[in-house]
């Protein structure tokens, strides 16, 4: 038997058959191993499915002895690659979270949740609603994306500019460590001054450091009154002063402040059936405002600061929604714009962020950065303004062919992100670096900061093994 069978039999016999899918599974393990929209197709001896913190950490343990990588996989939505195998110069495997599905404990008083890593990001939601509680996470994969993931990635989402990101989300963390010892950081404490940080170092770092089995994660009141408008804008320029406008006057109950250009919201509703604009005239830009809280008032708030904004030119038109329907409606807009930009042919994709003030001085000067390259690009301009997070997606000129526009890419990337880095913004938001950012993030870093990166990549995983290949090259 080879080093690597005896591996494979081992991590066989202490998981038992629903444990482990070889690569001679086939069809079973494919899934695993491709990154969402295909761009990368990984390699390995086989995923491992523990079903509890202690077997993960003994199939590190055994990985750790023979010099396997483990990767460690959620719900594989991840958009940058950070969650495929790679065997470079270790043989891989997958570790999955997908067995990983228990809600520990939920503690109402203490307003907190305690989940394995495996949990569906919509079952940790519904759990804390049965409670009475929020978890405010809140993203497009949520269906099918893993709490673990969540974490390691440090995910975004809707709510960022109101409860953080999933950093902020949390209070404690269980990580099984690259050697396979387990380090139980479970604690349920809003205020724990006790030396270095350490759950902080293993959120968004993508399973390069350890990997997340469970976490203890902070709960809110849950909103009683939630207002949805859209409001219909000559430009991006206003569409930032209204949100100015709004978070000033509604302070913290701003929930969501997404924007849209109109291209976004035409192809949105041509593509996805059910989509509509509620608008009768088409408008340059769009607004998605979401407030949300515990008191009444929240309306005439919406309504007034919308009527001033008409008066002053700032905004055109806006339409607040009657009822939870129109409100969902108006969220259909904005969550139909992925699907609908596939739809529209290649799309050339940055997930960046800027300072509130330089929002829209960089989506105007990104947009004539790329024109002058190519012509006819049609910018799809949307996302968490509310945040400073653009995704600033580029689609094809009509009529081109696809795969010459998509020859683009690595340029149209450094044109904009040279323009978001002069700006002190970021260029990966909210997505990770993965493998997709890896070249950025060499190009972009400074010395200091990659040498501290890899100081603690050394200190923490001397032997490489746990998801390499990501992040760093
Ligand atoms: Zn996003």
């Amino acid at each position: 038997m080879s080093a690597n069978e005896n591996v494979i039999t081992h991590i066989r016999d202490l998981l038992g058959p629903k444990g482990w899918i070889g690569a001679e599974d086939g069809p079973a393990i494919a899934p695993y191993l491709r990154e969402e929209r295909g761009l990368y197709i990984g390699s390995a001896l086989g995923v491992a499915r523990p079903s509890s913190a202690d077997e993960a950490a003994h199939v590190v343990e055994i990985c750790a002895e023979a010099g396997i990588a483990v990767t460690a996989q959620g719900g594989n939505t991840g958009l940058v690659g950070g969650g495929v195998p790679f065997s470079g110069e270790h043989p891989a495997i997958v570790l999955s979270s997908d067995r990983l599905t228990r809600i520990r404990s939920i503690d109402a008083a203490n307003r907190t949740i305690t989940v394995e890593a495996g949990v569906i990001l919509a079952d940790v939601q519904k759990a804390a609603a049965e409670a009475g509680l929020l978890f405010p996470l809140s993203l497009g994969a949520e269906g099918s994306c893993r709490i673990g993931g969540n974490l390691s990635t440090n995910a975004g989402g809707v709510h960022v500019l109101r409860y953080g990101n999933a950093r902020d989300l949390v209070l404690g963390l269980e990580v099984v460590l690259a050697d396979g010892r387990v380090w139980d950081g479970l604690r349920g404490l809003r205020k724990d001054n006790t030396g270095y940080d350490l759950k902080q170092l293993f959120i968004g770092a993508e399973g390069t450091l350890g990997i997340i089995t469970a976490a203890t994660l902070k709960l809110y009141p849950r909103p009683t009154v939630v207002e949805t408008a859209l409001a219909a804008l000559p430009g991006i320029t206003e569409a930032m002063e209204l949100f100015g406008r709004i978070a000033e006057a509604a302070g913290g109950a701003v929930n969501a402040y997404e924007v849209m250009n109109r291209f976004a919201v035409d192809i949105a509703c041509r593509h996805v059936e059910g989509v509509r604009d509620p608008f009768a005239e088409t408008h340059p830009q769009y607004a998605l405002i979401e407030l949300a809280g515990q008191t009444d008032g929240l309306r005439e708030t919406l309504e007034r600061v919308l009527a001033q904004a008409i008066d002053d030119g700032v905004a055109v038109d806006a339409v607040i929604a009657e009822n939870i329907a129109q409100g969902e409606a108006f969220w259909a807009i904005r969550e139909a714009i992925p699907e609908a930009q596939k739809r529209e042919g290649g799309s050339i994709k940055h997930d960046v962020s800027v300072p509130l003030s330089l929002v829209a001085p960089f989506i105007d000067k990104a947009t004539q950065a790329l024109e002058a390259v190519l012509p006819g690009i049609r910018p799809c301009a949307f996302g968490h303004a509310g945040d400073g997070n653009i995704h600033f997606n580029i689609s094809q000129p009509q009529g081109m062919d696809k795969d010459a526009y998509l020859e683009h890419w690595q340029d149209f990337n450094a044109r904009v992100h040279d323009i978001v880095m002069e700006m002190g913004g970021s260029f990966s938001a909210e997505h990770g670096i993965g493998r997709l950012k890896r070249g950025d993030m060499y190009r972009y870093k400074s010395d200091v900061e990659i040498d501290l990166m890899r100081a603690l990549k050394r200190a923490l995983d001397p032997d490489g093994i746990m998801n390499p290949g990501k992040i760093f090259q």
